[in-house]
This record gives structure tokens, sequence and C-alpha cells, in this order.
């Protein structure tokens, strides 16, 4: 037998202030009775005969009677059970946990997942949860008397919690006399939520994987507790409130908050995509996103020449910091504009420093995942000096796929790395890998 998850997406959480939740503002469809009939129809008529849980998710109470109607909740569970459903797993806020709407269920295997999210009054006044343990307790009793089973959520590495370790501990030991089972689930920054800002403005950090599961240690052989280190496929994506104008030349240009947490993503969280096995440092370029540029698209065309692209992890340097491809087109990476004629030789030095230490930084912890590093790269840039001084620092070897030849040749032109004998040493050399 097996479980099948429904994503509810009618109507909006009741509460939506949460202060790390992003999801709870997010409006759905219409919770019309028309709409929730299609919906259900729809995925009960798609059904594997096989499936005898489900799992609803969704942002929200599914037992909210303004998100899912009291006569679209009976369709469902009168779906649930003509098709055969032995179990249902549900999300509500305490408030919303009814006797008499739980009497509904009976005969289906009830569990009603709550966010608690920490068992901790004045935390839970902080992150503006809008209940407290007493609800929470109030609720898991009403479940109880009705043989429904309850799983509760808690926060790893929420902000304002002095010491996480003690502080998990008082919560897993509180949450077990209440609940049936328990997820604890690593707090990652969600799109458009408070905690997003609060991360940008460095005053809250997610942890590592490695970090939670240090944290969580202690709780991996009760065969109550799950835990769910990445509840959403992270990437640093900011709302269009929070984007700045990053065109300019200077300190705040290097080191602005924006790219230093995408510098951060990219070394406590990232990960290289699996076929890359090639490391290639290629300059940025004023167009953005790069590959738009005339420069890059050379360069592309020269790669998937070569027969290798797929192996090839391409990498870009630049004041925003390192921007693998796959990035190029998020925020701040296609938003700022660094107008090299208005360097001073004192920023030069300021690039070269903050880039070869991000440089040395990114290979420290992802360089043993590539067999070769490779670059294109005009020898007196800044980026390339950058770029030497973190591999000798880690003693890697480098290898510039222009030849020092070629660029003496065409050093002086406007534009080197378009020139035609500089992309053919891109190619001819690539292919000697
Ligand atoms: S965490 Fe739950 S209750 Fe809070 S805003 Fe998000 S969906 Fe609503």
């Amino acid at each position: 037998m097996s479980e099948k998850v429904f994503l509810m997406k009618f109507g909006r959480c009741a509460w939506h202030q949460c202060l790390f939740c992003g999801y709870g503002r997010i409006k759905g469809k219409e919770p019309s009775i028309g709409n929730l009939r299609k919906e259900f129809d729809s995925f009960f008529g798609k059904l594997e005969p096989d499936v005898d849980h489900i799992k609803v998710f969704g942002s929200g109470s599914f037992l909210d009677e303004k998100q899912i109607p009291p006569e679209g909740r009976r369709y469902f569970i009168q779906k649930c059970r003509e098709s055969g459903i032995r179990k249902l797993t549900i999300e509500s806020r305490p408030e919303f946990v009814k006797g008499d709407v739980l009497k509904e269920f009976e005969g289906i295997e009830l569990e009603v997942s709550i966010g608690l999210e920490i068992a901790d009054d004045g935390i839970l006044d902080k992150i503006d949860k809008g209940f407290h343990l007493r609800d929470f307790e109030i609720a898991s009793r009403l479940l109880h008397s009705h043989n429904a089973r309850v799983r509760t959520y808690l926060l790893v590495n929420l902000p304002f919690v002095d010491d996480i370790k003690k502080s998990l501990d008082r919560s897993v030991k509180y949450a077990l006399e209440f609940s049936d089972s328990i997820v604890l689930i690593n707090l990652l920054p969600h799109y458009r939520s408070r905690l997003m800002n609060m991360w940008v403005r460095g005053e809250w950090n997610f942890l590592s994987r490695d970090e939670f599961y240090k944290i969580v240690n202690g709780w991996v052989d009760n065969p109550r507790i799950e835990l769910d280190v990445e509840t959403f496929r992270f990437i640093p994506r900011f709302p269009p409130e929070l984007r700045e104008d990053l065109s300019g030349v200077g300190e705040r240009y290097l080191t602005h908050p924006h790219f230093e947490v995408w510098q951060d993503y990219l070394l406590r969280w990232y990960k290289i995509p699996g076929e890359k096995e090639i490391l290639l440092f290629l300059p940025c370029s004023h167009r953005k996103p790069y590959s738009a540029s005339e420069t890059h698209r050379e360069i592309i065309k020269k790669l998937n020449e070569s027969n290798l692209r797929k192996k090839i992890h391409e990498v870009m340097i630049s004041n925003a910091g390192l921007v693998p491809r796959e990035f190029e087109d998020y925020y701040p990476f296609n938003a700022y504009d660094w107008d090299e004629s208005l360097e001073t030789e004192e920023i030069k030095k300021r690039y070269i420093e903050v880039t070869s230490k991000r440089i040395e930084n990114y290979l420290k912890v992802h360089g043993h995942r590539y067999k070769k590093v490779l670059c294109f790269l005009k020898y007196d840039s800044e980026s390339y000096t950058a770029l030497k001084i973190a591999c000798s620092n880690l003693g890697i070897d480098m290898m510039n796929l222009l030849s020092p030849e070629t660029y003496r040749r065409i050093r002086g032109y406007k534009r080197p790395l378009l020139d035609k004998r500089a992309l053919d040493d891109l190619l001819h050399n690539l292919e000697f890998q």
C-alpha cells in the first residue's frame, strides 16, 4: 500500500503572519464548492488503486472553514471513503480543531499536523505565531479524545533563541508528551517572509545540512521523530521590494550584503550539479544575464562545439562574487553594473583581495568535486590575479585556456576574448583536457 500527497491550493491561511512563513501570504484559488469538487474529482480520479494514505499539504488549515468550507470538506471525506483511503493526514492551526468536525472523519485514521514550531510562549509571540502552548494542548487533547493522531512540527534554529540545542531539547520533550510523532524541520528563509529580510540584514542565518544534523543528532534514533533538512528547494530569491540598485564601483558594490548572502549560500548550502567535473572560470560581462553578451555567446558556442559542455561547470568571477552559470539570471547577479573605467588603483586592490578569498573559500569547499580547474581570462585582469592567488594558496593547478602567446598578440584590442585566435585557443586547449 502507498501514500499520495494532495497539494491544497485554496484560499489563504487565516493567520498568515508567522515571521518565517512566506506560504501563508499566498492567495490560492477561490474555495467555491464548484472549484473544490472539480479539484477533488480530478485528484481522486487519478489515484492509483494501491493508495491508502493521503497527505494534504498546503499553507493554512484544512479545518479552517473559510479555506475549505464544510461542504467541500465533507465531499473530500466522502471521496476518501469511496476510494478506500485508510489514513488521512491534514494540517491545521489549533483554533480550527473542533469536536463536531472531527466526528465527520470517523472510520478514517485521521492525523492532524500542527506547526507548534517551539515550546516557548515568549518566542511564539516574537515570531507572531498567534497561539500559545495552552491552545496547542487543548487541540491535542481534543484530537486524542476523538482517536485522531497528532503530528507536531518543530522548527530548528528559530531567531530569538539563545541556545538552539537546549531549546530544542525542551521543545522535543514537551511535544512528545502531546504528540504521536514529531518532525524536526531545518528553518530556511522563505521567499517574501520577514525572516528573509532578517537573513539579508545579517540578523539571522540558516543552518547548513551538517550543522542541522549535528544539532538534531540526539533524536535521530527515536522512531517518533522525523527529520526534514530541506522542506523546499532552497535558492536565495529576493522579492522585488528587497532589491536595490547595485550599479556602481566601490566597496559597497564589492561586499554588499546581497552579494555576501549568496556567497555564503554557495559555501554552506549549494551542491555542484552532479555531471560537472571541470571547473571553468569565466569573466563577467556588462550585459546581463552574462550568456546574452556577445563574448559569452561566442564562448558558449565553442564549449558546445567541444562536446564537453555538460561536464563543464561555468563559474563567472565578478565583483558580485562567484556566479555559477545556473544562477546568472537571479538577482543580484542580473542587476549589478561595475564600470571598469571608474576603477581606482585602491579598489582594484580590494577587488583582488576580496575575490581571491571568495575563490579560495569556494575551492576549499567544492574543489574536491572537480577533476580540473581551468579559466578563460585575460592575463592582466584582476580576476585572473585573484584566481592565481587562490589556487597558489591551495596548491591547485589551474590552466588558462587562452595561451600567453595569443594574448600577447591581441591584448591591445578592445574586446580581446572575442578575437577568433582567443576563441580558437579556448576550443583547442579544451580538447586537450
Ligand atoms: S506557518 Fe502556518 S499558520 Fe503560520 S502563516 Fe504559515 S501557513 Fe499560516
